[in-house]
C-alpha cells in the first residue's frame, strides 16, 4: 500500500448524540458512508489537554505524564497547581519535570524521525495547540494557534498566513468566525503548499459554546452548524483532490459533555468537617486539593488512619461518585473502599494518591440533551461541563475515512482517541508500537478485528458502592463511564 496521509478533524466536546441530520447534516452523512465507532472513548479525565496529548502521543495520561487538565506539580509551581490551558505553564513543566512534560515520543517527533512532517491548527487555548506539537519550534514543523504569532511557530509561516488570510478573527460566541479562518488556512495553505504527512485542525467548538451558553442553546445551535459548515468545505474539497487515495480523514470529539447541575464547593465542605486542607502544590495542611469533575487529593499527613477516615467520609458525602487509588492489586485500589486508577488509564507517579468523581445522573439537561453532573467549577449552573466519568463525558465521535477504511462500517469494538496516532503511523507504511492505542483494523480493508470484552468493576467504601466500566480491544485499552452505584 502506497503511503497514505491523514487528516485529523477534531471537534471539540462534541457529543455523538448531537450528529444527525438536522444540527450536523453533513457530519452525519459522513459518518454513514464511512467507519465509525459507536463505542469510542476518550482518555480519562474526560478534559481537553488530557485527550490533546493523548491524540499526540496515543497514550493514556498515565503515560503521557498530563493527568488531568490541572494537577499539582511541586517542582514546577509549589504555591498552585498547573494551568495545562497556558502555554506558559506547559512550558515551564516541560523545562523542569525530568524527561519533559509528555514522557513518551510524540506523533511530532516519531514523524520527525522517519523524515515525515506534522501540521497543527489550533482554534482552542494556547496549552492545548502547544500539546499537540510540543516540539514544532525545534523541528521546524508548522504549529499555527488562533491564540497569535507568540504561541506559533515557525514565525515566518506566521507571517505568511497573516498576510494572506488576514489575523484570527476575534473570540466570539460562538466560534464560528475563528473556525471558518482555520479551516481556509487548511485548506488554501496548509495542504497545498506545507503538505504535512499527518495535519490536525481543532476546532475549538461545540465544546466553548456549550460551556458558556448550555448544551442545547440557540447559540449552541448555531455553533453545531458553524462547524458542520466547515467540515462540509474540507470534505469537499477531499472529493475533488486528485490524490484523495492517499489521504484518509479522521474526525474525533475529545470528551463528551454534560449538564451542570448545583456546584459543590469541595475545598469549603472539607475544611466545615474540619479537615486541614489547601489548594497548593506544596504546603503545611493535611490535604492538597485539586477540585473538578474528577478531583485530586495528595496526602501530606501519611498515617493510615487519616487515610482511611478521609475516605470513609467523601464515601459519606450525597455527592461522592466513585473512589480511586494506587493499585492494591489490578482492581482494587491501596486506600481500602477505592478502585485501581491503573483501571483509568491513570497508573502515574503525577497523579493524586486519592481521585474522586462526583455524582451524576442521565435525567434532561440543558435543552431536554441527557446527561447532568455535580460540579465544582466556575462555569455556570446550566453550562455544559466534562472530566468525570460520565459515560456522556467519555463517548466521543470517530469516523475513519479513505480508501484504507471500509465504507459504511460501524465498529463493533471499543476505540478512542489514542487509536489515532497508532493509525497514522500505520497509514504511512511506519511502525505504530509503543502506544496504548491500536490500529483499528477491524475498519480497514483486510484488517482484522481484535478480540474484544467488557467489564464493570465494582468497589464499596462502608455503604457507598461505586464502579467503572472498562473494556479491551486486543492489549489497548478503554474507559466508558463509571460512578455511585
Ligand atoms: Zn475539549
Amino acid at each position: 500500500m502506497p503511503p497514505v496521509k491523514s487528516l485529523i478533524v477534531v471537534f471539540d466536546g462534541l457529543r455523538p448524540d448531537m450528529v444527525n441530520a438536522d444540527l450536523t447534516p453533513h457530519l452525519q452523512a459522513f459518518q454513514a458512508a464511512h467507519a465509525r465507532f459507536p463505542l469510542s472513548c476518550c482518555a480519562f479525565p474526560s478534559e481537553t489537554r488530557v485527550n490533546a496529548a493523548s491524540l499526540a502521543t496515543g497514550c493514556a495520561a498515565g503515560r503521557h505524564g498530563v493527568v488531568g487538565n490541572q494537577f499539582h506539580a511541586a517542582a514546577v509551581f509549589s504555591d498552585r497547581w498547573l494551568r495545562t490551558a497556558v502555554r506558559e505553564d506547559l512550558a515551564a513543566a516541560d523545562a523542569v519535570l525530568p524527561g519533559g512534560l509528555l514522557q513518551v515520543p510524540s506523533l511530532g517527533e516519531r514523524l520527525a524521525a522517519a523524515g515525515r512532517t506534522l501540521a497543527v491548527l489550533s482554534t482552542g487555548s494556547s496549552g492545548s495547540g502547544w500539546l499537540l506539537h510540543h516540539r514544532a519550534e525545534t523541528l521546524r514543523q508548522l504549529r499555527w494557534s488562533a491564540q497569535g504569532a507568540a504561541h506559533s511557530t515557525p514565525a515566518d509561516a506566521w507571517d505568511a498566513i497573516e498576510r494572506r488570510f488576514g489575523p484570527p478573527p476575534a473570540a466570539a460566541t460562538p466560534q464560528t468566525a475563528r473556525i471558518d479562518h482555520a479551516t481556509t488556512v487548511l485548506l488554501d495553505y496548509v495542504l497545498p503548499v506545507v503538505d504535512p504527512d499527518v495535519a490536525v485542525l481543532w476546532f475549538t467548538d461545540p465544546d466553548y459554546t456549550y460551556h458558556y451558553r448550555g448544551i442545547g442553546a440557540p447559540e449552541t445551535i448555531a455553533a453545531l452548524r458553524g462547524v458542520d459548515a466547515a467540515f462540509a468545505r474540507i470534505v469537499d474539497a477531499w472529493q475533488r483532490m486528485p490524490d484523495r487515495d492517499q489521504r484518509a480523514i479522521f474526525v474525533t470529539s475529545d470528551h463528551g459533555h454534560i449538564t451542570n447541575r448545583e456546584r459543590v464547593d469541595l475545598l469549603a465542605a472539607l475544611r466545615c468537617d474540619g479537615f486541614s486542607v489547601d489548594t497548593r502544590a506544596a504546603g503545611d495542611a493535611d490535604l492538597g486539593l485539586v477540585p473538578g469533575s474528577v478531583s485530586a487529593l495528595g496526602f501530606r499527613r501519611r498515617d493510615e488512619g487519616f487515610q482511611r477516615a478521609v475516605v470513609d467520609w467523601l464515601a459519606a458525602q450525597p455527592w461522592c461518585g466513585a473512589l480511586f487509588s494506587a493499585g492494591r492489586d489490578a482492581d482494587a485500589g491501596v486506600l481500602p473502599g477505592t478502585l485501581n486508577r491503573a483501571l483509568l488509564g491513570l497508573d502515574s507517579d503525577r497523579a493524586a494518591d486519592l481521585l474522586f468523581t462526583l455524582a451524576h445522573d442521565d435525567q434532561p439537561g440543558d435543552g431536554g440533551w441527557p446527561g447532568g453532573g455535580l460540579h465544582d467549577s466556575d462555569l455556570p449552573d446550566a453550562g455544559g461541563n466534562h472530566g468525570g466519568l460520565h459515560r456522556r463525558e467519555m463517548n466521543t465521535v470517530l469516523v475513519a475515512a479513505g480508501a484504507a477504511f471500509r465504507a459504511g462500517h460501524v465498529s463493533p469494538c471499543p476505540a478512542g482517541i489514542v487509536d489515532l496516532m497508532p493509525t497514522a503511523l500505520h497509514l504511512l507504511g511506519l511502525p505504530a508500537d509503543g502506544c496504548d492505542g491500536r490500529v483499528l483494523g477491524e475498519a480497514m480493508i483486510g484488517g482484522e478485528t481484535p478480540a474484544c470484552r467488557t467489564r464493570r468493576v465494582a468497589a464499596a467504601a462502608g455503604r457507598h458502592a461505586h464502579h467503572v466500566t472498562v473494556s479491551t480491544a486486543g492489549t489497548s485499552a478503554y474507559v466508558h463511564g463509571g460512578g455511585r452505584g
